[in-house]
């Protein structure tokens, strides 16, 4: 028996790292399964890559190895519903992260978050957002810096939010009106040096707010599972719309697509920086919001903040559910037209967009049905954006990419 055990023992490994071998274009792919939560278990993993029980065991032992995902063999830990209970799959609890900044008109936040969208630490900066990008992306940096030191997590990478549009392929903000920022500032070089700067490792992105918390509900939110997703969303100033198509972001030629905050939703309206009049952009905002309740925005908090507190708060004030009914009536008419053109299979809706939704569903679906084709009779779902600091979550999305797409290469 001994005379067969031995060349065995020898064979495993060699077996094991042919299996491999084979295997390592499965590695992003898996990686991708276990971070989008669609394989729990390494029964299901073999399922879902189609390949051996043999291979996928190898590629998670990989990745195992590679401190991303853990392997649990436990007897009964696994939740198999038929058959043999399967090894069960997560994200290692203290695996490697990717920093995440998100700058906004009210500030800026940092972040750590792991694998699965996994927000390990994070910490606000709130001030008065300078007109010199590359001093608030030095703030945000070292605020993100200074998690990595508390942490000592390894870093994959970095990525940033801003809420403007981002052309490609530089990486220039073109419109941060908001913010103050000269237009076409170069916001992904800036932050990559300062992420340098700060001597943390990995390449650096950069992207427009909304499109990453598409990214972000697409693969671990309200977006799951959907084919053609348009995601409309408020930040704390302005309007930005993301469409997701077959998991891959629809950017356009140049970074540009879905500009859809100067669709007009109100002919009569104030008039807009495009030189319009009436876009959703300036018509169904948190500003437009306050001052059609006939608030004074305060400078205490963000306007967004001051938007969610008059809802919550003071939704018995006819003032209120006035301005409430007004802006679901132009954001269903912007969603309507999108609808019309897109033909999206779900919306989901954050910031603003999202309490509006929460205080008025049926209003709001009601005006999207009678003004789309195809959302008639209710056609299209629209649902709330479900994570919280979705648009950093993205910018995460962001880093991880290269990991996910070859995790061998990235982190060996
Ligand atoms: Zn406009």
């Amino acid at each position: 028996m001994s005379g067969k055990a031995d060349p065995r023992a020898a064979g495993e490994g060699t077996t094991s790292r042919t299996r491999l071998d084979r295997g390592r274009g499965a590695l992003g792919p898996a990686l991708e399964l276990v971070h989008t939560g669609r394989a729990p278990t390494r029964a299901v993993l073999t399922a879902e890559l189609g390949v051996t029980r043999a291979t996928a065991g190898a590629v998670a032992a990989e990745l195992e190895a590679l401190g991303l995902i853990r392997v649990d063999a436990r007897p009964g830990a696994a939740a198999g519903s038929q058959g043999r209970p399967s090894h069960r799959l997560s994200i290692a609890e203290d695996g490697p992260v990717a920093l995440a900044a998100q700058v906004h008109a009210d500030g800026f936040r940092a972040a750590l978050v792991g694998l699965g969208g996994r927000i390990v630490a994070t910490a606000p900066g709130c001030e008065v957002v300078d007109a010199d990008p590359a001093k608030v992306l030095a703030s945000v940096v070292e605020t993100g810096a200074e998690l990595l030191r508390e942490t000592g997590r390894r870093c994959v990478g970095a990525g940033l939010a801003v809420p403007s549009a981002v052309a490609e392929p530089e990486g220039l903000a073109l419109n941060p009106l908001h913010l103050a920022w000269p237009a076409g500032a170069p916001v992904r070089r800036i932050f990559a040096e300062q992420v340098r700067a700060a001597g943390i490792a990995g390449p650096a992105f950069a992207a427009n707010d909304v499109n990453l918390a598409a990214l972000a509900e697409h693969r671990h939110g309200a977006g799951r599972g959907a084919r053609d997703l348009l995601c409309v969303a408020t930040g704390h100033r302005g309007v930005g719309g993301a469409l997701v198509l077959d998991g891959r972001l629809h950017s356009g030629s140049s970074g540009l697509a879905l500009e859809v905050g100067h669709l007009t939703v109100n002919p009569d309206g104030r008039p807009c920086y495009c030189g319009g009049h009436g876009c959703l952009d300036v018509e169904a905002d948190p500003l437009a919001f306050l001052r059609a309740a006939g608030r004074e925005p305060g400078p205490e908090v963000s306007l967004l903040q001051q938007s969610y507190d008059l809802i919550r708060d003071h939704y018995a004030d006819p003032a209120v559910r006035t301005a409430t009914e007004t802006l679901v009536d132009r954001l269903g008419l912007g969603l309507a037209g999108l609808v019309n053109i897109l033909n999206p299979d779900r919306i989901i809706l954050g910031g603003l967009h999202r309490a509006l939704l929460d205080a008025a569903p049926e209003r709001l679906r009601a005006v999207v049905a009678d003004r789309s084709l195809w959302g008639q009779s209710g056609g299209v779902p629209i649902l709330p954006c479900g994570l919280d600091h979705n648009s950093l979550v993205g910018a995460a999305e962001l880093a991880w990419q290269p990991v996910l797409d070859d995790p061998l290469g990235a982190l060996t």
